[in-house]
């Protein structure tokens, strides 16, 4: 198992706080692979990526969730989709490119931030939060605050080490029953982790960062959980969108244009259609294997 692209979940043992560290290079490299993103957003696109790691890992669902950030600003949207088995993908649409140093606020504009969890049984849950405070952090703290009451701290951090790049976090987060005596306790662990260095959490591994950060605290490590990058399109999705539109119509695009080409928003792969391929999408037994696609 590699040392990065992990997310480690521990427990503060005699405190009522728990915590997950996350550290990846592999997925963020992949979710900026095939898009040239500006500095800015390369890294609220890694912020963004550690955030919905470690908000997936907080919830306990079989589904998936999409994290997504909405306005009038330079980016207009940002969003991460993943699911429980932490595969993540995820996608920037920006009109200019915003200034290297550009806070959350000076790129999104006036946003929002929007959560949806959509577990594979039961009820999708939808959770909204205007953008208050300067970095995503604070914005998802503000989150936490409101929708849970569940005191939070998260710490996000993109950037270089070894000549790649890397982002990583920390979320401390009290337990739904904590008690108000451990309030001081969740200050303490939390004014700890504000000691963390970038360079550190890109580059220790789990356990030297938590003796770094909490030699002195009983902390209990549970088994980390592999992040990746899975974009989920197919050559087979875009039959079956295809084949709800006309076949008429679909032949005149590809008299008008010469083929359909279908790119993925996501990791930019290509699928083209041409005639061939079209009257094949509309003979009877394709349609039942494409069906059969849908399904699985
Ligand atoms: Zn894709």
């Amino acid at each position: 198992m590699s040392q990065t692209d992990l997310l480690h979940r521990f427990l503060f043992e005699e405190y009522e706080v728990r915590g997950e560290l996350v550290q990846l290079q592999q997925t963020y490299a992949d979710i900026l692979r095939n898009h040239q993103y500006p500095p800015a957003i390369e890294q609220l696109m890694g912020e963004l990526l550690v955030a919905t790691s470690l908000l997936t890992a907080t919830i306990k669902f079989d589904g998936h969730i999409n994290v997504q950030l909405q306005g009038d600003g330079d980016v207009t949207m940002a969003t991460i989709n993943g699911d429980n088995k932490q595969a993540l993908r995820g996608v920037a649409r920006y009109k200019q490119a915003p200034a290297d140093d550009a806070t959350l606020q000076q790129m999104i504009g006036k946003g929002f931030l929007l959560i949806t969890i959509t577990p594979n049984e039961g009820e999708r849950y939808q959770g909204v939060v205007e953008l208050t405070g300067d970095t995503l952090a604070q914005c998802l703290e503000n989150y936490f605050e409101q929708s849970e009451q569940l005191g939070t701290k998260l710490i996000l951090k993109t950037g270089l080490e070894n000549g790649q790049k890397q982002a990583a976090g920390l979320l401390l987060q009290k337990l739904p029953a904590a008690s108000e005596s451990h309030e001081q306790d969740f200050i303490h662990v939390t004014t700890l982790a504000e000691t963390v260095k970038a360079e550190e959490l890109f580059s220790l591994d789990a356990e030297s960062l938590l003796y770094r950060l909490y030699h002195q605290e009983k902390v209990r490590l549970f088994e980390p959980q592999n992040v990746t990058f899975v974009c989920g399109c197919s050559r087979s999705k875009c039959e079956s969108a295809l084949i709800s539109v006309a076949k008429e119509e679909l032949l005149d695009i590809i008299k008008e244009k010469g083929e359909i080409a279908m790119d993925c928003e996501y990791c930019q792969s290509s699928y083209h259609f041409d005639a061939v391929d079209v009257e094949g999408l509309f003979t009877a037994e394709n349609r039942v294997e494409t069906d059969e696609n849908i399904k699985h």
